[in-house]
């Protein structure tokens, strides 16, 4: 009785033990699967972050998105130069955008930055960019630096790049981001792009991102013989133009397509805010 008492207390203690573990462990194995999910989570919105020895890759997950962006967004619509397919894959944009729409960086539209302005999509920075018909060595002129990133595209291809920016919270920020990035062949001006950079004048290429109402004549001033611009022009109905100036100086027009840009305002248009 005794033996049979200890026993079927050693059983009832077993049985206790055995249904505690079925409990205890996999609580313990949910909540440790839980926080593990919770950390990567967090790794993932930390984006552009400083990473953290258990996530290696935490750091690296826009190169997926930049290579899937290039595949389907930009090659899949025809734009094949090999060199600006590359550094659009290897251009973290989501640093060009504010943190709450990073993880839409690399999506098929453009976004809002600060200033009431936008990034362009991506599709409209390669294809602008593949219409400057760029070799290497060229001193290319930007109106419109906005958030640094159509700067910062142009930057490996070129050999100097200017930018002026009208906004003088974007011409700072962009500036400070572009030197944190290290980029030597970009200079940026915070002033108004309908005047261009006589300083610098003249330029093999230039690119504008805001769309005047009609073509800046200062800017066809400044564009070298044999150069050539790519600017979006008009009001409501807006086109992409390629401008040429020939050797004689004369110059002549191509339409590429319909587009949507911000407009190119003047100096006295610019309301100051403190936004971001
Ligand atoms: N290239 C930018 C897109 C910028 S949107 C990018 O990659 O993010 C257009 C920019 O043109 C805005 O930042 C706007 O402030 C600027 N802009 C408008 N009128 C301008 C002018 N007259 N001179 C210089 N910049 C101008």
């Amino acid at each position: 009785m005794y033996t049979k008492g200890i026993c079927s207390k050693q059983f009832i203690r077993g049985v206790t033990a055995v249904l505690t573990s079925f409990i205890i462990i996999p609580a313990f194995v949910l909540l440790h699967y839980s926080c593990n999910m919770d950390a990567d989570a967090g790794h993932q919105a930390s984006v552009g972050g400083g990473g953290s020895p258990d996530a290696p890759a935490a750091d690296e997950w826009w190169k997926e998105e930049a290579r899937k962006m290039v595949d389907n967004q930009i090659a899949g619509r025809g734009i094949e130069d090999p060199e600006l397919l590359e550094v659009m894959r290897t251009t973290p944009r989501h640093r060009f955008v504010p943190d709450r729409y990073q993880r839409f960086a690399y999506s098929d539209q453009p976004l809002p930055i600060a200033h009431g302005q936008t990034i362009s999509q991506p599709y409209i920075v390669a294809l602008m960019t593949s219409h400057l018909s760029l070799t290497g060595d060229e001193k290319v002129l930007e109106i419109g630096t906005g958030s640094g990133y159509q700067a910062a595209i142009l930057a490996p291809l070129v050999e100097e790049v200017y930018t002026i920016e009208i906004v003088e919270g974007l011409a700072l920020s962009s500036q400070k981001l572009l030197e944190e990035m290290e980029y030597k062949n970009i200079h940026v001006l915070y002033g108004d792009g309908y005047q261009g950079w006589p300083e610098h004048a003249p330029f093999d290429r230039i690119i504008v991102t805001a769309a005047p109402p009609q073509i800046p004549p200062r800017l066809v001033e400044q564009l070298k013989p044999g150069g050539k611009m790519i600017l979006p022009v008009g009001k409501n109905i807006q086109y992409l133009k390629a401008v040429y100036k020939d050797m004689d100086g004369s110059t002549r027009e191509e339409v590429i397509t319909g587009v949507r840009f911000v407009p190119m305002v003047h100096p006295e248009d610019v309301i100051p805010t403190d936004q971001e």
